[in-house]
């Protein structure tokens, strides 16, 4: 991607574990590296289709002398954050806050903090199956529209399916988000919940019902695999009530594991039946 690159910012703040920087102040040096396409204001000439980067240099300045923080590391990640809220066009910041006049006690050059920050692409399944159901699957998107760190791009139909797992219950009305977040795959697995629980969601069986389930399916291009989380989703192979729903909204995106566009994979369920077991 395109870039747009400021270095060492000049900006005199507060920032510092010790009441004496809080008080007396020091220079920071802070560079940044925006990912944003360019090409459009590049072939118009026309800087209201790019990011001022002038104008971002005055926010940056702005925003660290207006809030004091104890850490570099905090002070990195509040401004990266602000910065990508702000500036619609940047989908990634690297952010680097140099503290060269920082209370060692050995002679150093600099000492700095560098963080990459971004929105990330990430698909939410969601299923409903006690209650009026097609209220708590837009409950959902309602609440991931309207929480800043997240942007809805789709929202699949709903679909009907019959119930999966061997659990006795009612028809679930099921669809797919997709969303640009700033949240990491934990902090989203934890919004997930914050959200089913708003809506009355109860943990007692697995696959047993629910008002309200959202997993997570895709993550940008992540793998991982932890007690709490796997991503994707350990099941999405299988399953064409997520398949077919995230094949509407988009059909040719790749699973990172089995390397196959969505499409591919709903052929295989509806087809042959062929299974694919990612994790144990
Ligand atoms: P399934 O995950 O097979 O669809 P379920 O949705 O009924 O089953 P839950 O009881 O909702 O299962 O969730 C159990 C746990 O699964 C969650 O607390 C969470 O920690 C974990 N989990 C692992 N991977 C994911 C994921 N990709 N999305 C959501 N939860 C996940
Ligand atoms: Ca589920
Ligand atoms: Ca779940």
């Amino acid at each position: 991607m395109d870039q747009i690159i400021v270095e060492d910012l000049q900006v005199y703040a507060y920032h510092g574990v010790y009441q004496q920087e809080n008080e007396n102040g020091q220079n920071f040096y802070v560079s940044v590296i925006l990912d944003t396409d360019t090409r459009t204001a590049g072939m118009a000439d026309d800087l209201a289709l790019s990011t001022n980067y002038g104008v971002v240099c005055r926010f940056l300045h702005t925003f660290l002398t207006e809030h004091t923080y104890k850490l570099i590391e905090t002070a990195a990640e509040r401004t990266a954050e602000a910065l990508l809220l702000q500036f619609p066009r940047i989908r990634q910041v690297t952010l680097e806050i140099k503290k060269p006049e920082a209370p060692i006690t050995v002679p150093f050059g600099s000492v700095s903090v560098k963080i990459v920050r971004g929105w990330r692409r990430a698909y939410i399944a969601c299923g409903s199956n006690i209650g009026d159901r097609e209220a708590h699957l837009r409950a959902a998107e309602d609440a991931l529209s309207s929480d800043k760190k997240c942007r809805m791009l789709r929202a699949s139909e709903w679909m009907e399916s019959t119930p999966y797992g061997g659990v006795e219950q009612a028809d679930y009305l099921n669809g797919v988000f997709a969303l640009e977040t700033l949240y990491t795959p934990e902090e989203l697995l934890e919004k997930l919940h914050e959200i089913e629980k708003a809506e009355a969601r109860e943990r007692k069986e697995r696959w047993g019902p629910r008002t309200l389930d959202l997993d997570i399916l895709l993550y940008e291009g992540c793998v991982m695999h932890t007690k709490r989380l796997t991503i994707p989703h350990r099941d999405m192979c299988n399953r064409d009530f997520v398949l077919v729903p995230l094949a509407q909204i988009a059909p040719y995106e790749r699973h990172p594991v089995v390397g196959k566009a969505v499409i591919e994979l709903l052929e295989e369920v509806g087809n042959s039946g062929e299974k694919h077991v990612l994790y144990e």
